[in-house]
């Protein structure tokens, strides 16, 4: 069934490159209107004009450091007063810190990791919920890991930041069970990008799927018909999980 996101708003953090640029260009194929947010303008107006090249819906581009946490409550009032809702939140953008013993850990690096992946969702959960509930069919994507769950020797800072996300989502889904809003997280499994090169420079990434194959596999969460709500939807193996074993 093809989805039809026409008439819908949708927000997608991380916007400039890898899984985030690509889960845009599906949202805006599938009709939707795109609020891209991420730092890199290059990276935003190349998503803009490959929206228009692909000749489906629209984008609006928001550069903005996700460390801003005013600027987060800013782009929830703008959203608020040109739309009056909000559709979609994709909240993807992340970064991996450092792969090194929990003790090496620089501070600055750990509050990083911290900030960019759990408060800033927080705070763009805090900025939009009252948006998408105004949504006849809000839906909300936060984007996490296997990390969170396998606890991997090295990846402490990332590991740790992707529980407490998925953690969030969970407790936010449990108290909008009886809303038309559907909130779930999606692990988009090992993909070729940026960040998976900087987690293992010695892999081939030809050995990857490319974030266009896994964006396309997120993006049905969007769906004003889905159901499922407070589960971990597993890219790689296209099913939703409400708790999992490390793999
Ligand atoms: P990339 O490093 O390729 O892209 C990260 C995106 O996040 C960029 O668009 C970047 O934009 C944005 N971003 C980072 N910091 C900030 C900031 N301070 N303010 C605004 N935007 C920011 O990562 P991926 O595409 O690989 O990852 C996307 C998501 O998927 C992440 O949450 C990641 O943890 C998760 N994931 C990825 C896996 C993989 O194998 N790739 C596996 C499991 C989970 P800019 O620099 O322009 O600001």
């Amino acid at each position: 069934m093809t989805l039809d996101l026409s008439g819908r708003v949708a927000v997608v953090t991380g916007a400039s490159r890898g899984i985030g640029y690509f889960i845009a260009r599906e949202l805006a194929a599938a009709g939707a209107h795109v609020i891209a947010v991420a730092r890199t303008v290059g990276g935003l107006e190349e998503l803009d004009d490959q929206i228009k090249a692909d000749g489906h819906g629209q984008a609006t581009l928001v550069p903005l450091d996700l460390t801003d946490m005013a600027g987060i409550d800013r782009l929830g009032g703008a959203i608020h007063e040109r739309w009056g809702k909000l559709d979609i939140l994709v909240a993807n953008a992340g970064v991996l810190g450092v792969i090194s013993p929990i003790g090496h850990v620089e501070a600055k690096t750990f509050e990083k990791v911290m900030t960019v992946n759990v408060t800033s969702t927080w705070r763009l959960i805090r900025s939009v919920d009252p948006l998408l509930r105004l949504s006849d069919a809000g839906r909300a994507i936060i984007l996490s890991s296997n990390a969170a769950h396998s606890a991997r020797a090295f990846w402490a800072p990332y590991a740790a930041s992707k529980a407490a996300v998925e953690t969030m989502m969970r407790s936010w889904a449990h108290e909008t069970e009886s809303l038309p809003l559907r909130v779930n997280a999606a692990d988009p499994g090992a993909t070729r990008t940026a960040m998976r090169a900087q987690a293992m420079p010695g892999e081939d990434p030809e050995t990857l799927p490319h974030p266009s194959e896994i964006a396309r596999r997120i993006v049905p969460l969007a769906s004003p018909e889905l159901k499922e709500t407070g589960l971990i939807f597993q890219a790689k193996h296209n099913r939703f999980v409400a708790y999992r074993q490390p793999e």
